[in-house]
């Protein structure tokens, strides 16, 4: 993964925190509308600043700009009667050098440079833990696992030149699809793909936290060039969170051509069930998925 395309991975993300900042502070405001007072002042206030930047054009308008110092005073002064924060009214960046750009007069800022160092290191600490397709022994894989290393190892080859996106292995407790996925891991790290590698856990928990403005690591999964998702299934079903992001990530990675692996113990037919329709018609789709079983009973890679 060379460092510009680490970089503009990165910066997606604060746009994702500038968007995330605006937002709640529109938020903020459209709900301090209900009040009456506040609603037709702050109106007339965008009204004439509207006008004065209009104005600007041609001949500044030296009255509209005394106009809005006096609204902006009132507006201050209501705010201070409703017992409102200023500051909750305007977007609040992390970082008040760049306001979450990540850049500063054309240059790298500091905050993006420690999330770009951060990034590398914990890239570079997981990639040894992973087990490889030459750590797999060919002794105790029965025929069906001999085809899935087959399938894997072939499409890891043929990246980025692959049409299948989705990767489903299925499998129950002690399969070997951890095992399996994790080979993939190593091998494109190898090829030094951007890899995220998540317990479907990890991924529910990084959701809620992204929902609630807490943590953006979210847009790791959305952004890295592998996404593997270990044990889907074994995370609770937060409401609002679990089935809806789950659709947007698989969705918007299929969209931009990116994979995603999934181990999961679940069959197709029980995806359907636990989450939904759009989630199942996603990883279902033939010309877009590889199905892998390795389960006992029924052992068959489609
Ligand atoms: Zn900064």
């Amino acid at each position: 993964m060379n460092r510009q395309r680490l970089i503009n991975d990165l910066k997606q993300g604060f746009m994702l925190k500038r968007i995330r900042a605006q937002e709640k502070a529109e938020n903020n405001i459209k709900k301090l509308c209900e009040n009456p007072e506040f609603n037709k002042l702050y109106t007339k206030y965008s009204k004439t600043k509207l006008d004065y930047l209009k104005s600007t054009y041609e001949t500044e308008n030296l009255m509209l700009k005394h106009d809005i110092e006096d609204l902006k005073t009132e507006i201050d002064n209501l705010l201070k009667k409703l017992g409102v924060d200023k500051q909750t009214l305007t977007p609040q960046y992390e970082c008040l050098k760049c306001n979450d750009t990540g850049i500063v007069g054309g240059r790298i800022c500091e905050c993006l440079n420690h999330a770009l160092n951060k990034k590398i290191s914990t890239m570079t600490s997981t990639q040894t833990d992973f087990k490889s397709f030459e750590q797999s022994d060919e002794n105790l894989l029965d025929e069906t696992d001999k085809k899935a290393y087959e399938i894997l190892k072939a499409w890891c080859k043929k990246y980025p030149d692959t049409t299948k996106t989705n990767i489903n292995v299925i499998g129950g407790v002690g399969s070997g699809k951890t095992f399996m996925l994790e080979c993939v891991a190593k091998e494109m790290l190898r090829q030094n793909c951007f890899v995220c590698y998540k317990t479907a856990f990890d991924i529910n928990e990084l959701a809620r936290l992204y929902h609630i403005g807490k943590s953006y690591e979210f847009s790791d999964c959305i952004n890295a060039d592998i996404l593997i998702i270990d044990d889907l299934g074994t995370e609770p079903i937060l409401k609002n969170v679990t089935k809806e992001y789950l659709y947007n990530l698989i969705n918007t990675r299929q969209i931009n051509k990116k994979p995603t692996f999934i181990s999961t113990n679940l069959s197709l037919d029980n995806i359907l069930d636990r989450y939904d329709e759009r989630i199942f018609s996603r990883l279902a789709n033939k010309n877009l998925s590889i199905n892998i079983s390795l389960t006992s009973s029924d052992k068959r890679v489609k």
